[in-house]
Parts: C-alpha cells; structure tokens; sequence
C-alpha cells in the first residue's frame, strides 16, 4: 500500500483517534526515521520519548533476536527471571523497595492509585483517620484510563467520558498555599509529575515538592511521581525527583524503559506493599520475559554507554543554544526543561503550529504540546551536530516570521528589538 491508500483505508476503518502528519516511515538509524521515499527524518521526539537509544541500537536488536527465540510469554502465574533482575536495578535506581511489571504508562498509574486506596483503607484498619481523596496538580497528564484520566486535569480528556473516578481535586500548579488547603486527612495521596510533560515541560518548584512531602509524611498519606515520560534517565538522572533531593513514596516508569517495547512499572516502599496481597492486583502480559530482557538491555546500555551524563551535557549545550535563541527572537518567551526534556514556549499557537510544519519540512520531527509549547525529547544519543541543525532550523524559521521580517536574517545579529 502507498501512503494515500493507507490514509483512505484509516480514514474508513479506524477509530478517529489521532490526526498522523502525513508521512509513512518504513525504518530507522540511531536518531534518524526513514520514510518509505527514502528521505531521513532528524527525529528529536523519539516517539514520544519512547525511542531513549534511538532506532536499531544493536543492544535491543539483539536481545529481542535471542529472547524472543528462547520465551516471550507465560504469564504471572510462573517464574522466570526477568522481573526480579529488572527489580533489583530498579529499585536500586530509584531508592524505592518492591515493584509491580505491567504494558503502559497509563497501568503503571493505575497501580499507584489503586495502592494509595488500599494503603489508606489497610490504616484505616489499624485505627488511622486517612480519606479516599487524591490531590492531582493542575495542568496534569497521567495517562488515559478511567483513573488515570479522573486525575488528569485538562477537561477535554475527562468530560466526554464522565463520571469518571471522583474524589480527585486539583492543586494549582506550584502554588503552595493552595496545596496547603486542599491538604486533610482526607487524603490518601498527592500525585506530582515532577516535570510536567504534556502540560509543557513545567518543573515543579522545589517549594512546592518539599510541601507536598511535609504534609504526607505528617499524616501517612502517599508522595507519589509520575515519571513515566521523565525518568530513566531522559534529564540526566535516573528519575528527576532526584534533583530535588526528594524521595516520594511511590513513582511510576513506562515509556523509554523496554526500548519501545511496551512495559511499564510502578515502584514502591515496603510500607505501601504492605496493602497488597496475592489476587488484590495482576495483569496478563505485565513483565513478559521480552519485555524485561530489553529493558535490562536498555539499563544496561545507558550505563555501558555513560548516557545519563551524555545526556546531562548535551542537553546543557541544547538548552544553551536555545536561550540563545530566545534572546534572538522576541518570539520565545521561555525556555525550560531538565536534560533532554527540553521546550521553548511561543508567543502564539499559530507560531507553534507552523514552527512544527515548517520543521517537517526540513525533515526535522518535534511536537507542540500545550498549545505554543515546542517540545524536545530526543534520544539520549543525540550528538551536538544534531543540535546544530535543529537550532539553524529554528533560527530560519523564526526569522522568516518575525513581525519585521526585512531586518531579520538567519545569520543576523540580535533581532530588532
Ligand atoms: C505518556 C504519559 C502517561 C501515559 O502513558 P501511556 O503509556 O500513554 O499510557 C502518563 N503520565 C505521563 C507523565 C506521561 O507522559
């Protein structure tokens, strides 16, 4: 089939889910994708930061040659070796004790909630006032089940499907008062995403994050982080609550884990575990033998490889290279982000629109999130040539639309003020 045979035959046959950019990839090279014309695509959105090592990185290659010939599944209902070997890295990784294997992002945030409510109701048996009510942060995105929705806080993914999961209130992002009155006994855990990705690559403030550890700690409520798009190691540490010097109670792993094959995990303290027990919790495919074995080849690799410190300095120079650009061009308000979790937030949507149309065109992939945010989530491989590129792209494009396009040139001095 050729692309416009496969866009009729979606068009007809799929559910209306998505709005694909038109083009058709056949294959993939370190940090390229290659279209079925042959034409190579720098991609600097790795499949949503799915793709950490890039596109046929011989490491996850030949794991799924050699594991898929020996076991790919048998269920939760044997052993093999897969998940404890991936625990043991991981909860080293993450200072955190037990973990629970399942397919996506999405199931490993549903786990957490489900362990926050059985935590509370286990101390509720042993006498503790402690409530059914979730604090979630505005600006949220955790995923799109029914849980996972109820605490994800743009409406356009909850209402159509109301009612969902009550008992969630949103906190406004950062601000600590508001945390602190939405704060009771009623609440059985804060959930944080500590570098908001759909939401336009917001850090969470330091303020606000020892906040919300305080007063969870104060009443056995449960810190939980989702780092399901900024952990394993996308901004230079293995989780990014680690910058901070937090240590939450429970955090969720999913897309770059099993070098995109789909596995996500949520890790806990033994405290927690406590509310689990044999039946409570479970999932079919969760923590295949394939999808371990890449994942450890995944880890692995990051450490063989040095990338968590590649990453560090590479996307310093990235970051570097933009807020030059934002100096450049009135045009970018911001620029934000940790590692290779990086954005620069426009003055308008249209711009933003068009920034990632005009990318494409150069056969550059990023993506817009939040309305005038561009993203970047590379792979961890990313070299500063790559970097190069993308900022002469950025540069040419906002010139050519600038307010005042006749002052401005792509190797211009500081554009007009
Ligand atoms: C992508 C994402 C999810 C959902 O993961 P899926 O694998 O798409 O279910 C949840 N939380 C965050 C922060 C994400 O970026």
């Amino acid at each position: 089939m050729n692309l416009d045979e496969i866009k009729a035959s979606e068009t007809k046959l799929l559910l209306p889910t998505y709005e694909r950019n038109p083009i058709f990839f056949v294959g993939g090279e370190n940090v390229y994708l290659i279209a079925e014309d042959g034409q190579r695509y720098l991609d600097l959105l790795s499949g949503i930061g799915v793709n950490a090592l890039g596109y046929g990185h011989p490491a996850i290659v030949n794991t799924i040659a050699e594991q898929s010939r020996k076991l790919i599944h048998i269920s939760n209902l044997y052993f093999h070796e897969g998940q404890a070997q991936l625990a043991l890295k991981l909860t080293a990784a993450s200072g955190l004790d037990r973990a629970f294997f399942c397919n996506s992002g999405t199931e490993a945030w549903e786990a957490a909630l489900k362990l926050a409510r059985a935590h509370a109701g286990l101390k509720r048996s042993e006498g503790q006032h402690i409530g059914t009510k979730f604090l979630a942060l505005e600006n949220s995105f955790h995923g799109r089940t029914m849980g996972a929705v109820a605490t994800t806080h743009k409406e356009k993914y909850r209402e159509p499907f109301a009612p969902v999961m009550p008992d969630v209130e949103f906190v406004r992002f950062n601000d600590v008062d508001c945390l602190k009155d939405k704060f009771s006994q009623d609440v059985c855990a804060v959930l944080i995403e500590v570098i908001q990705g759909e939401g336009g690559i917001r850090p969470v403030s330091q303020e606000f994050f020892a906040t919300a550890r305080e007063l969870t700690e104060s009443t056995g409520a449960l810190l939980i982080c989702d780092e399901i798009q900024a952990g394993l190691g996308r901004t230079g540490k293995w989780f990014s609550y680690q910058h901070y010097g937090i240590q939450p109670d429970v955090t969720t792993l999913a897309k770059p884990i099993a070098g995109g094959l789909p596995l996500g995990v949520m890790l806990c303290t033994e405290e927690a575990a406590r509310a689990i027990h044999p039946g409570m919790h479970g999932t079919t495919f969760g923590g295949g033998p394939l999808a371990c074995a890449v994942a450890m080849s995944v880890i692995h690799t990051i450490e063989q490889e040095h990338l968590l410190k590649h990453v560090t300095d590479i996307g310093n120079y990235f970051k570097d290279r933009l807020s030059e650009l934002a100096k450049k061009h009135p045009a970018i308000l911001d620029v934000r982000g940790l590692g290779l979790m990086l954005a620069i937030e426009l003055d308008s949507a249209d711009l933003a629109k068009q920034a990632v149309a005009e990318m494409l065109k150069r056969r550059i992939l990023i993506n817009r999130t939040s309305e005038t945010v561009l993203r970047f989530l590379p792979p961890y491989i990313l070299q500063q040539a790559h970097i190069d590129e993308t900022i002469d792209a950025l540069d040419e494009i906002f010139c050519d639309n600038a307010p005042h396009t006749a002052a401005s040139s792509p190797t211009g001095a500081k554009a007009n003020g």
